[in-house]
């Protein structure tokens, strides 16, 4: 399994990312409790974050933009960025249903060739017997990072609108939050145009294959190297930049970068993919693990340099290089 697996800082100020509920002229933002250590013990924290699911959609939205630009095809609801997938009988299309008729595999096979974000992104049929297809890539909440998390604020701003109308004043609050937020971001780069059945049965032609993995992973970079995610851009978009971040593309067995809560990620990522490499390729069952990491730090928050580990001068240079090395494993 070629997995790519990337892990970063990114720090945000006066973001709206992830917005949950608007009660009167208050508009409120995401948060979570998560258990912080403390040297003697956990505590519960309450703090802003931006949930998975809002990073999950601005990454199929550009999917499907460079799917559509590269003449890869997208379903018509995903080419919208509405993304029920094809989940159930009402939304099917003419080819959809008649692939629905010809079984599970017909099923999977007509959506891969078809929508290039169910490709990657997954979907559940649940009209009839459940087709699932497992998104081929996993993100989560981003979190402040716990080294940070006493630089952590949600407060409210108050704006006003004059409401010619009623020559009143409109008034609102939005919540704006400010943190050093933490990403992980895994890519199963084998699943990429592969029926789900067979796992290495092709659904699209090897060349296509390439491209959409290409694609997929230039996508994680529009939207890291752009801050593309998360809601409220129009009028809130947040002061931002990636600090640091760490790569790891591995094969066959799957290694993932470390989540940066510390500064140390980075070494304690190049840590866990050397033991890992040992104990995979020592003993009766060699597997053979191979493993590139690479790495990019900014000047604002600068990471020493870790043997073993490539220092890439910034984050499009290390996603570029993390195209490379999947590259030259697949193909
Ligand atoms: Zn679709």
């Amino acid at each position: 399994m070629v997995f790519l697996s990337l892990s970063a800082r990114i720090l945000l100020n006066v973001e709206a990312l992830n917005m949950v509920e608007s009660v009167g002229n208050f508009v409120r933002h995401r948060r979570a409790p998560i258990a912080v250590p403390t040297g003697t013990g956990f505590m519960l924290k309450y703090v802003p974050v931006i949930s998975g699911e809002s990073i999950a959609h601005s990454y199929q939205e550009l999917l499907a933009d460079a799917g559509i630009k590269s003449g890869i095809k997208v379903c018509s609801n995903c080419s919208a960025g509405i993304f029920i997938k094809h989940s159930d009988d009402p939304v099917l299309e003419d080819w959809a249903k008649k692939a629905i008729k010809e079984g599970e595999e017909a099923f999977e096979r007509a959506i891969i060739q078809n929508c290039f974000v169910e490709d990657v992104g997954g979907f559940m049929y649940a009209g009839g017997k459940p087709v699932k297809r497992t998104s081929r890539f996993q993100v989560g909440y981003m979190v402040p990072a716990l080294d940070a998390i006493t630089s952590t604020a949600v407060e409210a701003q108050f704006h006003v609108r004059y409401a010619k109308t009623t020559e009143a004043q409109s008034i609102y609050n939005v919540e704006v939050g400010s943190a050093v937020y933490t990403l992980g971001f895994n890519i199963d780069v084998d699943g990429i145009g592969v029926l789900s059945s067979s796992k290495t049965e092709l659904a699209v032609t090897k060349e296509e294959r390439l491209k959409r993995v290409e694609l997929a992973i230039k996508s994680l970079n529009t939207m890291l190297s752009n801050a593309l995610f998360g809601a409220k851009r129009s009028r809130f978009t947040p002061i931002w930049k990636v600090l640091n971040a760490v790569a790891v593309v591995s094969h066959p067995i799957p290694i993932t970068a470390e989540p940066p809560h510390t500064k140390d990620y980075i070494v304690n990522t190049s840590r866990k993919v050397g033991s890992s490499k040992e104990l995979l390729n020592k003993g009766k069952v060699n597997l053979n693990e191979t493993a590139w990491v690479g790495y990019y730090s900014s000047p604002e928050e600068v990471l020493p340099k870790v043997e073993g580990v490539e220092e890439l001068k910034d984050l499009t240079q290390l996603i570029n290089q993390s195209i490379n090395n999947v590259l030259k494993l697949i193909s």
